[in-house]
């Protein structure tokens, strides 16, 4: 039979590149997991997505009670889940002012990493199920939030400090927006979540890989400076970022290639190591790559483990 695999924010950049890619394979069955229907199905008619290859399901990660939704939804669709990709971000580097998500949470790590927490813990179940030879799940990182990169030197530096914030609800009442406690900052709190997403992946493969068999693991595609993820910069910052990447960092890939990496992490076989962050060279050959000291904390990632369970409700 073919694969199933869950892509989260489908609808457009890398997500849609990656849909693409497995969908054109024929080995693939792409369950879109999408905010916006119209936007998704436009989307996936766009790339010349054929309709047997993929399927949308309503999802907004900034909504707690929307994931469980989905989560029932595809559990009543009977579909086997293979793959899961938590892939969806928002990026809010020029927000003034805090926003949050439906449970109050601070918008860019309630989305990126609580949203991706609880799906990821709910749908385990399913893959457990799975009779696939190759299961996995892939938690999108970046190298924006790995100290030990020179992109993640460009202040504001991601930092998890004491958790304090986290383990206040990130409401910005009785707590601060911030994981560390400190004032809110949109470019901050983006590289935050991405921390959290590469600590949540590693501690899955501490919990789970042995009983499960599920390989997990994160990866930085590459810099895609044109997707959305740039749309609320100013507009200066997002006609210099392109060429910047390209001709200056060299660290600048197409939305296509880095949808083939992604893809990559999903089927291929020689990519099954569990635990691993996976990034690209120049000539576009994967390796496993080493996160920063932050990023690889084996006790902060028990204790994001831990809050973030209590946050969303499965403690
Ligand atoms: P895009 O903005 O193009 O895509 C983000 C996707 O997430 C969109 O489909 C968006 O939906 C979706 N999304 C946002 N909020 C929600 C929500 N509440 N519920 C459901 N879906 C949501 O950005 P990219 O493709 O660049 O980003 C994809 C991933 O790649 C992210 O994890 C990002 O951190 C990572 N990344 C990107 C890099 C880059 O250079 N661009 C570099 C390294 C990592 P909608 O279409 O409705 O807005």
């Amino acid at each position: 039979r073919k694969g199933n695999v869950i892509i989260t924010g489908a609808s457009s950049g890398l997500g849609l590149a990656t849909a693409k890619a497995l969908a054109e394979t024929g080995k693939w069955h792409v369950i879109m997991g999408c905010r916006d229907f119209l936007k998704a199905e436009r989307a996936a008619k766009s790339v010349g997505m054929s309709k047997e290859n993929y399927t949308i399901m309503h999802l907004d990660l900034a909504s707690l009670d929307s994931v469980r939704q989905f989560v029932d939804n595809f559990e009543r669709s009977g579909m086997p889940l293979d793959v899961l990709v938590c892939n969806a971000a928002v990026y809010l580097p020029t927000a003034k002012e805090p926003t949050f998500t439906a449970e109050g949470f601070e918008l860019s790590v309630g989305t990126n990493h609580l949203g991706h927490f609880l799906l990821s813990r709910l749908l385990l179940d399913d893959m457990k199920k799975s009779d696939y030879p190759s299961k996995r799940l892939i938690i999108v990182g970046s190298i924006t939030g790995n100290t030990n990169t020179l992109a993640g030197n460009v202040p504001p530096k991601a930092n998890l400090g004491d958790l304090r914030g986290l383990s206040g609800g990130l409401n910005g009442l009785n707590s601060s927006t911030m994981i560390d406690g400190g004032d809110f900052d949109g470019a901050k709190a983006y590289k935050d979540s991405k921390v959290c997403n590469m600590l949540t992946m590693q501690e899955f493969h501490r919990r789970y890989h042995e009983e499960t068999g599920i390989a997990f693991a994160s990866l930085y595609p590459g810099c895609i400076a044109t997707t959305g993820l740039f749309r609320e910069h100013i507009p200066l910052f997002r006609l210099l970022f392109p060429p910047f990447q390209k001709y200056i960092t060299k660290g600048f890939v197409s939305e296509e290639e880095a949808g083939k990496r992604l893809a990559q992490v999903v089927s291929n076989p020689s990519l099954t190591k569990s635990g691993v962050y996976w990034s690209w060279n120049k000539e576009s050959a994967s390796f496993e790559n080493k996160l920063s000291q932050e990023a690889s904390d084996a006790e902060k990632a028990r204790k994001v483990w831990e809050i973030s369970e209590k946050l969303v409700g499965l403690a």
